[in-house]
């Protein structure tokens, strides 16, 4: 018969394994890099499947499909990864159900998110979006929009910011995705030192199923992988 579980557990070793292999052609180590595994294509089983193959951090792009999951999953152990853009009225029914905010790609959106964080004596650890490609259609930040904002982002201490996430803007142009990522910990490294003793930046959110061992050779700390896990598992 065929086993859906058997073959997620299958697919997430096999990435488990490429993503071992190019941290250490990049001299990193594996246990550096954390597999978030998105989960928006499917629904509870291929989720259970994912927890059984030791999966616990789960992406989803869409606040409403995370509410669901997260409400019919209950209590099993799962680190939730908001990745897609969040509207400002779903900020206060999502941030109780997530561990770390990929899509912070806006000042007004974080200004929102820092007052519902005060509003829930909970601090929110989040990611700054850039939008990387400068596609206009896409989310996130402008490159150098981001520096001058330092000042604006310390006074919102209902976050945590942790790093940097972005998308690459072409899928399978693998060169164009390697020089975006190597763009993405430059600027990184660049807001680390002009931001010195604020915030803590080692986080690198790059790198989807077309691209993540690019992603993870230059320096990505989380990989944001969906369609590859679920190759072979129905549809
Ligand atoms: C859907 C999605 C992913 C996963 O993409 P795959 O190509 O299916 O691995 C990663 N990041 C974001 C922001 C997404 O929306």
């Amino acid at each position: 018969m065929f086993d859906i579980a058997k073959q997620i557990a299958e697919n997430v070793a096999r990435v488990r394994e490429r993503i071992a292999a190019a941290a250490a052609r990049s001299g990193r180590r594996p246990e550096d890099v954390t597999l978030v595994a998105v989960s928006k294509y499917v629904g509870t089983d291929e989720v259970r499947a994912l927890l059984a193959a030791g999966c616990h951090d789960l992406g989803e792009s869409r606040p409403q499909e995370l509410w669901r999951k997260a409400e019919t999953l209950g209590e099993a152990a799962i680190r939730w990864h908001l990745i897609g853009h969040l509207q400002r009225n779903k900020i206060a029914r999502t941030l109780p159900l997530v561990s770390l905010l990929h899509s912070g790609d806006s000042l007004r959106l974080l200004e929102a998110v820092h007052a519902e964080c005060l509003h829930m004596d909970r601090k929110v650890p989040a990611l700054l979006e850039i939008n990387v490609s400068g596609d206009a259609t896409k989310h996130g930040f402008h490159h150098d929009e981001v520096e001058p904002l330092g000042d604006a982002l310390a006074r919102l201490d209902g976050l945590q910011f942790r790093g940097l996430m972005c998308m690459a803007g072409r899928e399978g142009a693998a060169e164009d995705a390697r020089r975006e990522f190597a763009q993405l910990r430059e600027l990184r490294d660049r807001l680390q030192t002009a931001w010195a003793g604020r915030f803590e930046l080692a986080e690198l959110s790059m790198g989807m199923s077309g691209d993540f061992e690019i992603a993870v050779e230059e320096g990505a700390t989380l990989v944001r992988v969906g369609s590859m896990l679920f190759e072979g598992a129905g549809d």
